[in-house]
C-alpha cells in the first residue's frame, strides 16, 4: 500500500542534486574536500564546542566512539532497552556488555533512578539516547558521571538540533554520536558523525575510521572502513544550509498537535529543553492504538509503532530485566507524522482522525 501520507520523508532539493552532479564532475569520490566541509560546517553548527569525524553511519559513529573511548571487553555500558537496537548493538561490537536500564514515563528517556541501581564496579559509561529529539535531566547524569567516574555518552541519531538551557545535545559528553539515516532531522543517505571536545578521542577516531591511518599507508593500529563518500557529504553541506529551517518547522507542526490533539498522551518535555521532535510519539491504550493505525492507515496515513519490542526482548538479546516503564511505553507508543513536508491541510487531517477516534 503507498502512503500520501509518510511518517517520515526527507527535505531534498535541487542544490542537492547540483551538489551531487558536481561531485561526479570532480572525480574526487570519498574523503576529499566535501568530507572536511561538512565536518566543519557541522562544527559550526555545534558551535564549534567540539571537533567532528565524518562516518558511513550513525551505528559507526557509536561503535568508533566506544571504541576510542577505550571501552572494550570486561566493561559494562548502560544503555535503555527503549531504543534502537543499535545503541546495544555498538557496545556489543566493542567486546563491551550492554546492561539495559528503564526509562521515564513522561520523557521517555533514560530514568536516572534505574541508572544508579545498574552501576557495578564494572560500569564504564551510560549511553544516554535522545529519543525521538527529547532530552532527559543532563543535570543529573553529568552527576551520577561525575560521582561514580563514568563516562557520558549520548546517541544523539535523533536529536541533531535539540538542546538543554540552550545548549545543544551531544555536547555534553565524552562524545556525541549522531545519524544521517533518511528519517533523521538531516540526512545524507547513509552516514553519521562522531562530535567530542576530547582531541585524543578524535584522533583515535579518525585513525579507526581509516585503516588505522591518518597519512596514507602509515597504518598506526588496525582500525576499519568506515569513510563517508564525497556524495554523502555533498548532500550533508546541503542539508545544513536548511537545517534551522526544516527544525523550525518540525517544531511549528508539534506545537500544532500539542495544541489540537485530545485524548491521547502527549509528548512532554522538561523546562529546559528545546526538543527536536524527530518523531511526535503518542501514548493511547493498546486497544485505541490498533483502532488508531487502521483508521489512519485507511486515509493512507503512516504510523508506526517505535518501538514494538526493548532491544533486550529481541531475539539477538534474550536478556531477562524487570523494566516496567518500558514494558508500559511499548504498548501505548504510536508515532504520527511530523515530517517538515506536512501541510497544514495533512496536519488538520491526521489531528481529526486522531480526536474523533479516541
Ligand atoms: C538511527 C539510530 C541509530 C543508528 O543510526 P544508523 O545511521 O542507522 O546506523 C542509533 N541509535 C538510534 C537511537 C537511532 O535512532
Amino acid at each position: 500500500m503507498k502512503y500520501k501520507i509518510r511518517l517520515s520523508e526527507p527535505v531534498l532539493g535541487f542544490d542537492e542534486a547540483l551538489g551531487l552532479v558536481k561531485v561526479l564532475r570532480s572525480k574526487q569520490l570519498s574523503q576529499g574536500r566535501e568530507v572536511k566541509k561538512f565536518e566543519q560546517k557541522f562544527s559550526k553548527f555545534q558551535l564549534n564546542s567540539g571537533i567532528a569525524v565524518a562516518v558511513n553511519s550513525g551505528t559507526s559513529a557509536l561503535h568508533l566512539g566506544l571504541l576510542s573511548a577505550k571501552i572494550g571487553i570486561g566493561d559494562e555500558v548502560i544503555v535503555p532497552a527503549f531504543s534502537f537496537a543499535a545503541t546495544a548493538n555498538s557496545v556489543v561490537l566493542t567486546g563491551a556488555t550492554p546492561v539495559f536500564a528503564d526509562i521515564d514515563i513522561e520523557t521517555m528517556c533514560l530514568s536516572p533512578e534505574s541508572v544508579k541501581s545498574k552501576i557495578t564496579k564494572k560500569t564504564r559509561a551510560i549511553i544516554i539516547v535522545h529519543l525521538f529529539g527529547n532530552m532527559p535531566n543532563m543535570e543529573n547524569f553529568l552527576r551520577i558521571c561525575k560521582d561514580y567516574k563514568l563516562l557520558l555518552i549520548e546517541d544523539v541519531a535523533q536529536a541533531l538540533g535539540s538542546k538543554y538551557q540552550g545548549r545543544y545535545a551531544g555536547t555534553f559528553g565524552e562524545f556525541g554520536a549522531f545519524s544521517f539515516y533518511p528519517t533523521k532531522n538531516l540526512t545524507t543517505g547513509e552516514g553519521g558523525m562522531i562530535y567530542s571536545a576530547n582531541t585524543n578521542l578524535i584522533r583515535n577516531s579518525k585513525l579507526l575510521r581509516n585503516q588505522g591511518m591518518l597519512e596514507t599507508y602509515e597504518n598506526e593500529i588496525v582500525g576499519f572502513n568506515n569513510r563517508m563518500t564525497e556524495f554523502s557529504a555533498s548532500i550533508g553541506l546541503n542539508q545544513i544550509r536548511r537545517l534551522d529551517r526544516m527544525l523550525k518547522k518540525r517544531k511549528d507542526n508539534a506545537k500544532f498537535y500539542l495544541d489540537n490533539l485530545k485524548n491521547v498522551f502527549l509528548p512532554r518535555t522538561l523546562e529546559k529543553v528545546e526538543h527536536s521532535y524527530n518523531q511526535f510519539t503518542i501514548r493511547v491504550e493498546n486497544k485505541v492504538r490498533d483502532k488508531l493505525i487502521k483508521k489512519l492507515s485507511n486515509e493512507r496515513i503512516e504510523t508506526k509503532i517505535y518501538y514494538p519490542k526493548s532491544i533486550n526482548n529481541l531475539d539477538a538479546y534474550k536478556v531477562k530485566v524487570d523494566l516496567p516503564v518500558t514494558d508500559i511505553v511499548i504498548d501505548q507508543v504510536l508515532s504520527i507524522p511530523i515530517h517538515p513536508r506536512l501541510t497544514e491541510r495533512n496536519l488538520l487531517k491526521i489531528t481529526k482522525i486522531i480526536n474523533t477516534n479516541t
